[in-house]
């Protein structure tokens, strides 16, 4: 069970989406427009917020951006509208963790919902930590978008690379499961279709090319899954 904000100032999707997650086992809070989000922020602790960005007296983005400050850490869904790119690049970029164009489906935001407090209650890891100072060997990967260094050099990745690769480094040390890849996979914006069961060989064999030179090993644990060993 998480404390979930949701934040919308349509009152019958608010209602809806509200009952749908107490439904689900969460507690829930609600507000009807920024200003009394900023206030909820401020007088409760929340695991997770579903933050509408079109919103009366303080907008969505400002709220996100104020919450920021304080909470860095506390995972945000954003809701944009259909044509709202913009808002959306804006959003990830102020620090939303993931987001859904409206009209969405209420299963997807439930999925979308669990794996973002999944992804937020395993353990934060910084390869770069280790490996101080920087040397070509530093990983460093985008918690928000489909984008990595290894050193100065940025790595080009693919959603589906980018979403194994940020799991794998996640958990370094530690297997990480099919089914967690693929689970993950899945909840990733844009994911629509189903996932081959040889997929993940490919895209491990893809990942372990564009970490060659690194002393990085995706290491194949027999019938378990992946490690990255660092
Ligand atoms: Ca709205």
């Amino acid at each position: 069970m998480a404390h979930l904000l949701i934040v919308e100032d349509d009152e019958l999707l608010r209602d809806g989406l509200s009952a749908q997650l107490a439904q689900a086992g969460h507690r829930v809070t609600t507000a009807e427009d920024g200003a009394a989000a900023l206030t909820r922020l401020g007088a409760e602790a929340f695991d997770g917020v579903v933050l509408d960005l079109g919103l009366p007296k303080v907008d969505g983005l400002s709220v996100l951006r104020q919450l920021r400050q304080t909470m860095p850490a506390l995972p945000v869904l954003i809701l944009t509208a259909r044509d709202g790119i913009e808002d959306r690049v804006a959003g990830l970029n102020a620090g939303a963790d993931d987001y859904l164009t409206k009209p969405f489906n209420r299963d997807e935001l439930l999925a979308r919902l669990q794996s973002m407090l999944r992804r937020a209650s395993l353990p934060a890891f910084d390869a770069t930590s280790a490996q101080t100072p920087a040397t070509a060997n530093t990983l460093r990967v985008d918690p928000n978008l489909p984008r990595a260094w290894l050193g100065e050099d940025a790595i080009d990745l693919t959603q589906r690379e980018w979403a194994l690769l940020d799991l794998l480094v996640r958990h370094a040390g530690q297997v990480v499961s099919r089914e967690d890849v693929i689970g993950v996979w899945q909840a990733e914006p844009g994911e629509t279709g189903g996932v081959a069961s040889n997929a993940l060989e490919v895209y491990v064999h893809r990942l372990r090319r564009k970490l060659a030179g690194s002393t990085l090993n995706i290491r194949n644990i027999r019938g378990l899954g992946y490690m990255l060993e660092i």
